[in-house]
């Protein structure tokens, strides 16, 4: 071992002394606060008809899982927006051309498979097989994705110490009633970091609103069938609003006139007056309908990757899981299991700033009187437009992507 390996050993060491070895005193009390609060939801779980010994079964032993992401612990640093992919990753890396090929390909085999469940679906919820293709790919790699945790103790763990913990306290009360109702068995529950279970990804107040027994067996299932998890997904974006015969959105090529601060939700206009505008879809022509819709403008990498103009549908994805990246990427790929459509612009390599420089750039922002959002550390399009003004003010060039470079401009002319 040389010797820098060797200090770095040491200080790894040091951290794990420091991080992990919690006093048998301290532990003690957190393992009582825990306890104790869980015991606090019983006349809750009581008043949803949980009955004692199901919350006796599901909690006995268990304790928090102090590992997950977005929990608030004294003395912890930890950025807003880390765990989740959509915010961390720079879009071309999320957008990855080997992820998409593979899920592609698996997607095409399973269409295939799976053939008569997705035609029932597309007649009964109007919503392509593709697009619920693309939702199972995305969510568990068509259900190749082992999650990681168990969803009881993720949900009871979010709801003491998490950021949203009401969401999460209504959420753990609705599993113990899937539970308590013989939906499923505590140790079948296994989810995400946030919680969300089964083949399509369902938080427990998402199986009351939308699951659905499309395999007939009388039963909801959405862990091991996939006509009901696939069903389920149709269901929920149909409930969130999902347009019949009509596209997420797609490509367009920018104008060199384009301006990035139009690139927000809230600037729509029909798709023939963006068309008018000099934004041309990269290929294909929209529908008579299309044309008709309104859009708005996505800049997911600035002026530095493809540009799209979203219809309706993108938003009613991104209900699905609140990310525009997300929301892309599922179109995207449904376009591709459908018609092998590709990117016709190309991802320029560029660097993410990380979520705490997005805070910083945030706080610069605020303090301007130019930004008045959350302080969250995630690039989403306020923060952007937010930029673009500034470096419009400025007179930098306006490419609303948040760079180093124009974070040390702020903080630079902030003390100046
Ligand atoms: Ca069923």
């Amino acid at each position: 071992m040389s010797r820098l390996n060797a200090r770095f050993a040491g200080i790894v060491l040091v951290a794990l002394a420091v991080g992990l070895t919690t006093p048998p005193a301290a532990a003690q009390t957190q393992a009582e606060a825990f306890r104790a609060f869980i015991e606090s939801l019983w006349s809750d779980a009581q008043a949803r008809g949980i009955s004692r010994a199901t919350f006796e079964a599901a909690t006995r032993g268990l304790e928090p899982d102090l590992g997950l992401p977005n929990l608030v612990i004294p003395g912890r640093v930890e950025p807003a927006a880390r765990g989740q992919a959509e915010f961390t990753r720079a879009p071309a890396e999320y957008m990855s051309e080997g992820t998409l090929t593979r899920l592609r390909n698996q997607g095409r085999k399973l269409a295939a498979e799976h053939k008569g469940t997705l035609a029932r679906i597309e007649r009964d919820y109007g919503v392509p097989a593709e697009i619920i293709l693309a939702i199972w790919g995305r969510e568990t790699a068509f259900g190749g994705y082992k999650l990681p945790h168990n969803a009881v103790r993720v949900l009871a763990t979010q709801a003491w110490l998490g950021r949203r913990k009401d969401m999460f306290r209504e959420e753990f009360l609705l599993a113990l009633k899937m539970i308590e109702e013989g939906h499923a068995r505590a140790s079948e529950m296994r989810s995400s970091w946030a919680g969300a279970m089964g083949l399509t990804q369902f938080l427990p107040s998402d199986f009351y609103k939308h699951a659905v027994d499309f395999d007939g067996d009388g039963k909801l299932n959405i862990f091991t069938s996939v006509p009901d998890s696939l069903a389920g997904a149709a269901k929920q974006l149909v409930d969130k609003g999902w347009q019949r015969e009509r596209r997420w959105g797609f490509e367009v090529r920018l104008p060199t006139t384009a301006d990035c601060t139009t690139a927000v939700p809230d600037v729509t206009m029909p798709v023939r007056e963006w068309i008018s505008k000099g934004f041309a879809p990269a290929s294909g022509a929209p529908s008579p309908a299309e044309l008709a819709e309104d859009a708005s403008l996505f800049l997911p990498a600035g002026p530095y990757g493809p540009a799209f103009l979203t219809l309706k549908n993108f938003y009613v994805l991104k209900a699905y899981n609140f990310a525009d990246l997300y929301a892309l990427f599922v179109g995207h790929l449904a376009d591709r299991i459908g018609a092998d459509a590709r990117f016709v612009r190309a991802w320029d390599p560029i660097v993410q700033p990380s979520s705490d420089e997005l805070e910083a750039m945030q706080r610069q922002l605020a303090e301007r009187g130019l930004y008045r959002d959350r302080i969250d550390g995630k690039a989403g399009a306020r923060t952007r437009l937010a930029l673009g003004a500034y470096q419009k003010a400025n007179g930098l060039t306006v490419d609303c992507w948040p760079s180093a470079a124009a974070l040390d401009h702020m903080r630079r002319s902030a003390r100046n």
